[in-house]
């Protein structure tokens, strides 16, 4: 199939032409039809499969007619960071290019006065945070009514971030006759009751299986010892390893993922000592800052990235040769987000995760989600150690029971438990003084947003209790008759 098979218009065409695609690939060749026939569209697919150009290619054609009205966007794109709703309107600017239309970017970590100076002047396309969004929709700056598509993009990163009520709350918002699609690589349970809820006879479309990481990433693990001797539980040895094993490789850009964000300064400096050019990414620094560095990332100035979860999730950089795991992800969904930053668009990339003996449970859980056992690597020059299974370890050390649990473990457990729990969240209102941060929102918050955490009832969003029928007036005494009236009555029997 061809880009011109597709029915979008010339100017399209010639902007697809002008960035070298040849080809649509299968999310664009089955959802662009359909998003033009203004059909809601439910697409299961990960970042890197083309998704981003099957919406805003045929969205650019559909608001080709049209003009917008100052703070009346008509349409609105939902994303769950700062650097995917930047990343989708860089690619309204290419695809858009031989078209006029008008877009605006609500996201925190900015001037919220200057971002509403650019919706006053009206926008055909609006990208947005949820968290931003509904800051400023609350204060009066912006009417959803003339909405006609809206697209909430990287659903399941919305659910693990805690988004689910306020993209709920958006969608209830937002005109009622427009057209909805809603893409995320994984569908669990909340994800589908989402799309039942809000989405009217979507055409269902899935490029991928699941949670499968893309057949060109060459995986590794190393896994190293524990002890090193420091107190440091292995940080050491890790951090050993992560040179060694930049070094062996052909590393040209790489983006090394720490399950916190304390230790990615950590790791960032330790590499800048050892004299490479690494940079570092996560989601306390200001939003400036994460630009600027991204912007050096992706122009080549650095090569070496550290950085946390959500801030380089779904990030589309250019030949990325290589993705580390500097810690084993907690979640085997992470890891398969993670190591997607790699080998896009047809290219190969290596994916290598650095794990302690400990790690056993979660490698474990990512290998049974890939249905692959993860090929073991050495580093040189490092003692290579064996993964603990996860029961005998417990056993030995003895102490599983009163163990804290890793926040990331908890985030996991609570999203198991809430792809159990058969109920919907119904959107409400959050309380202003209640609401977190644009920044706050923007890092996971362990168990929020999948299940209610503690006090939840009292902050609103738990379900509102069912309402009783109305009973009837109860006369005499009802149908309860009490028990000493039904006691057999001895009565003395007659002389
Ligand atoms: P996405 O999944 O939207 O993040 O896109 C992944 C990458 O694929 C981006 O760098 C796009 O520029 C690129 N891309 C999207 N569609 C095509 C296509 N039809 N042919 C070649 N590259 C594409």
């Amino acid at each position: 199939m061809d880009f011109s098979d597709l029915q979008l218009s010339e100017p399209v065409l010639r902007a697809i032409a002008d960035l070298g695609y040849t080809t649509p690939t299968p999310i664009q060749e089955q959802a662009i039809p359909f998003v033009l026939r203004g059909r809601d569209v439910l697409g299961c697919a990960q970042t890197g499969t083309g998704k981003t150009a099957s919406f805003t290619l045929p969205m650019i054609d559909i608001l080709a007619a049209g003009r917008a009205k100052a703070r009346m966007p008509r349409s609105l794109i939902l994303e769950p960071t700062r650097e995917l709703a930047a990343q989708v309107a860089e690619a309204f600017d290419l695809y858009g290019k031989h078209c006029r239309l008008s877009k605006a970017l609500l996201i925190g970590g900015e001037s919220m006065a200057d971002q509403i100076r650019v919706l006053d002047r009206g926008a055909d396309v609006l990208i947005a945070t949820p968290g931003r969004l509904l800051d400023v929709f609350e204060r009066g700056y912006l009417l959803l009514n003339d909405v006609k598509i809206l697209v909430i993009d990287e659903a399941d990163r919305m659910l693990d971030m805690g988004f689910i009520p306020d993209v709920e709350k958006i969608s209830t918002i937002v005109s009622r006759m427009r057209q909805t699609l809603l893409f995320s690589a994984t569908m669990p349970p909340p994800i589908r009751r989402l799309a039942d809820a809000f989405l009217t006879n979507p055409k269902e479309i899935s490029v991928a299986p699941p949670a499968t990481p893309a057949a060109n990433v060459t995986q590794g693990l190393i896994v190293v010892h524990s002890t090193d001797g420091s107190g440091h539980g292995g940080l050491k040895e890790k951090r050993e390893a992560l040179r060694v094993l930049i070094k062996q490789e052909d590393v040209r850009t790489a983006l090394i993922f720490c399950n916190r964000k304390r230790e990615v300064g950590v790791v960032c400096r330790s590499l800048q000592r050892h004299g490479f050019d690494a940079a570092m990414l996560h989601g306390d620094m200001a939003q400036a800052a994460r630009t600027e560095v991204l912007e050096r990332f992706r122009r080549g100035d650095i090569r070496l990235l550290v950085c946390s979860d959500v801030a380089a999730r779904g990030l589309d950089i250019e030949d990325l040769s290589h993705v580390f795991n500097f810690d084993v992800p907690t979640s085997p969904d992470d890891y398969i987000h993670r190591i997607g930053r790699t080998a896009r668009a047809g290219r190969s990339g290596r994916a290598l995760t650095i794990a302690l003996p400990e790690d056993g449970k979660y490698v474990a859980l990512i290998e049974k989600m890939i249905g692959n056992t993860i090929p073991r690597l050495s580093v040189e020059g490092l003692e290579a150690a064996d993964l603990a299974a996860p029961s005998s370890r417990r056993r030995r050390q003895g102490k599983a029971k009163s163990e804290p649990k890793r926040p990331e473990a908890k985030r996991l457990e609570a999203k198991q438990t809430e792809a159990k729990r058969p109920e919907e969240k119904k959107p409400e209102a959050r309380r202003p003084e209640e609401k977190r941060s644009e920044e706050q929102r923007s890092q996971p918050q362990p168990g929020k947003g999948v299940a209610p955490a503690k006090g939840e009832a009292r902050r609103g969003t738990a379900r509102p209790r069912p309402q009783r029928e109305p009973e009837p007036p109860v006369t005499g005494m009802g149908d309860h008759v009490p028990a000493f009236m039904l006691l057999e009555i001895k009565l003395p029997k007659k002389a």
